[in-house]
């Protein structure tokens, strides 16, 4: 597999040279997907290529990322539930909503762990966009971020503080809670849906996220978290995060 995604990838480059990388963005996603292995969890594709995002956020660490820690994930995730059918066949945010009823302490662990991160990494990815396709925030998410924290800044602020204040490895969030937004964040692979496992102040329906642990940005920005953030807004697709407040507050 390994020889085999080589060789696409030089296809690519080499074809990508010659015609534009555009129209040939779907068959590389379908290559990236090598790493990924059988059972009820696939590793999704990217909505854009590994490129798409630079400078702001590198190509080799949206690949590592992609195909190394969330691939992991998802293979991880399955293997926890061989043999569990009835685990098995909920979907994956089912799953993690069902977790406090997950009676053996290491499988419901393994499922928090890599459920949580598969999750996280997907909900991630169809959070950026590539910086020319990222569109802008709509009336209502105006509104709402300017009610809850002042404005678009005070809301990035806040966001930022969160996510530069949260040791070690987690995640920050933009959440809606009671129909208003708030910012928080959660240790290691645990999110926002996560009932019953999380603080209550964490509890949410999540409309953005961003991954702080380090393998997110070491590569490029080594131990400048800050940076890393100042960056990621460059990248947020804030029509997906329209989107997703329109859905939660339908
Ligand atoms: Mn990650």
């Amino acid at each position: 597999m390994v020889q085999k995604s080589h060789l696409a990838r030089r296809q690519f480059l080499q074809l990508g040279a010659l015609a534009g990388t555009a129209a040939l963005l779907p068959r590389y996603a379908a290559a990236q997907s090598a790493d990924a292995e059988g059972g009820p969890h696939t590793l999704p594709d990217l909505p854009y290529g590994y490129d798409a995002l630079a400078p702001h956020i590198d190509a080799r660490t949206m690949e590592i990322h992609h195909r190394k820690h969330h691939a992991g994930y998802v293979r991880k995730l399955n293997a926890a539930l061989e043999g569990r059918a009835s685990l098995a066949e909920k979907p994956l945010a089912e799953l993690l909503a069902d977790l406090p009823a997950v009676e053996d302490a290491s499988l419901r662990a393994a499922l928090r762990n890599n459920g949580g991160g598969h999750w996280n990494h997907d909900f991630f990815w169809t959070s950026m966009a590539p910086p020319a396709k990222t569109g802008e925030a709509d009336a209502a998410l105006t509104d709402a971020l300017t009610s809850a924290f002042g404005g678009m800044d005070e809301f990035k602020e806040a966001f930022a503080a969160a996510a530069g204040s949260r040791f070690g490895s987690g995640w920050a969030w933009l959440i809606v809670r009671d129909g208003k937004l708030e910012v928080t964040s959660t240790p290691n692979q645990d999110n926002p849906v996560m009932k019953g496992l999380v603080a209550d102040d964490e509890l949410g329906t999540p409309i953005l996220g961003i991954d702080v642990w380090e393998h997110a940005y070491y590569l490029n920005y080594q131990h400048r978290r800050g940076a890393y953030v100042d960056a990621f807004w460059k990248v947020v697709d804030w029509g997906a995060v329209s989107g997703r407040l329109k859905k939660a507050t339908a």
